[in-house]
């Protein structure tokens, strides 16, 4: 049913009246955030297409007055789709480069990694696949999927492609795509999911009706924290907070020690506007995450996290200053919250300090280079906070 899509209602309601007034596009584009439920959808919408049951209608959209088309989880078709072997379904996804010769897509040592990804991925939409050395879809993949959709389609109502981060694919890849997208297949949708579709090339856009998904509000990550990984009300909420709007960011903290790496935001606040350009400097080190080992997209979300528990700090501090104590997220400092307060209360700095900590956030986002990055910012909260 649509219920496993978390929030995007807008989405929901365009997808679902394509669906009834007969009028799907040959090449959907999903674009928007990490961790919305692109890939969540894509693989929602195939089932919706395919499935045999009888779908009840789906409460959450019932509330807003309307019936959407929905899947029924439960018939041989829904089964086989989510557990990804179903017939009707192509999942084209980043693959680690071969190492050694031979026809096999991919080599025997990654097998295992790659079905134990794709279980993953089958129980929760939400995960994003992890297969070391797997940095593009490859051309070959490309061409064995324009093999396959040459054959004729039995088994299924309409065979769905999902192109999973499409933009994995390098600029040869997405020419090679490109003539999939313009050869005509008979009773076939491709989905291509993407957050990073500026990388595909205007030919792809334009050949791909584009839907854009909206970050989730804090309140859907909450709920759906609760709801699907049984967390405590109170933690789903400090979580969804951090998250930025995405799901799987918020499901990625889960276990961490959010509260220490909160303690050490604050140390770094303090650190950033001791005036102290060595002490500065020093702190941004510990500021970033560690840098290899890790990918650049888990620096990159660690970074983040990291940016959103301090501009939550600062709105906590900005609670204070207007005596709205009941809005603090972070109770358990309140003492030292309040000294923050006394030292750097003054509301309208504040604000100016948020505003730094969304343009550094945004310039993370775009993939900049972290340090430079960090360093501008605890200029800018410097200048923001105590420079006369
Ligand atoms: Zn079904």
């Amino acid at each position: 049913m649509w219920q496993n899509v978390i929030g995007q209602q807008r989405v929901k309601r365009v997808i679902a009246s394509a669906i009834e007034s007969a009028k799907l596009p040959g090449a959907y584009l999903f674009s928007g955030p990490e961790g919305v439920g692109k890939d969540a959808a894509a693989i929602e919408l195939a089932k919706v297409l395919n499935c045999t049951g009888q779908p009840p209608p789906s409460p959450r959209l019932e509330k807003a007055g309307e019936q959407l088309l929905g899947s029924c989880d439960e018939c041989e078709s829904c089964l086989a789709i989510q557990s990804m072997t179903s017939t009707a379904v192509h999942f084209v996804h980043a693959l680690p480069k071969k190492e050694s010769g031979g026809d096999d897509e991919v080599d025997l040592k990654d097998i295992d990694t790659i079905r134990e990804q794709l279980a993953a991925k089958s129980a929760d939409p939400y995960h994003n696949l992890d297969i070391p050395r797997a940095t593009a879809i490859q051309i070959a993949q490309i061409r064995e999927l324009r093999m396959a959709l040459s054959r004729s389609f039995v088994g299924g109502r309409k065979r769905v492609v999902i192109v999973s981060e499409a933009d994995m694919m390098n600029v040869q890849s997405q020419n090679a795509f490109l003539k999939t997208l313009e050869e005509p297949h008979a009773n076939t949708l491709i989905i291509l999911t993407s957050s990073n579709a500026h990388k595909l090339l205007p030919t792809i856009h334009s050949r791909c009706q584009d839907v854009r998904f909206d970050s989730l509000t804090a309140e859907e990550i909450a709920e759906a924290l609760v709801e699907r990984e049984e967390l405590p009300r109170e933690e789903a909420e400090f979580l969804s907070r951090l998250a930025n709007g995405s799901y799987s960011g918020a499901r990625a903290m889960i276990g961490e020690d959010v509260k220490e790496m909160r303690n050490q935001i604050v140390d770094f606040l303090r650190m950033g506007l001791s005036k102290s350009r060595l002490r500065a400097a020093q702190q941004v080190d510990l500021f970033l995450p560690r840098s290899g080992g890790g990918k650049f997209l888990e620096r990159r979300q660690a970074t983040e996290q990291r940016l959103a528990l301090l501009a939550l700090w600062l709105r906590d501090a900005l609670a204070l200053t207007t005596k709205a104590d009941a809005q603090v997220v972070n109770l358990d400092q309140m003492d030292a919250l309040k000294r923050f307060v006394d030292r750097f209360g003054d509301a309208r700095r504040i604000v100016i300090a948020l505003a730094a900590i969304d343009r550094a956030m945004h310039q993370v986002r775009l993939q900049l280079q972290l340090r430079p990055v960090m360093m501008r910012l605890v200029v800018e909260l410097e200048e923001a906070l105590v420079a006369a």
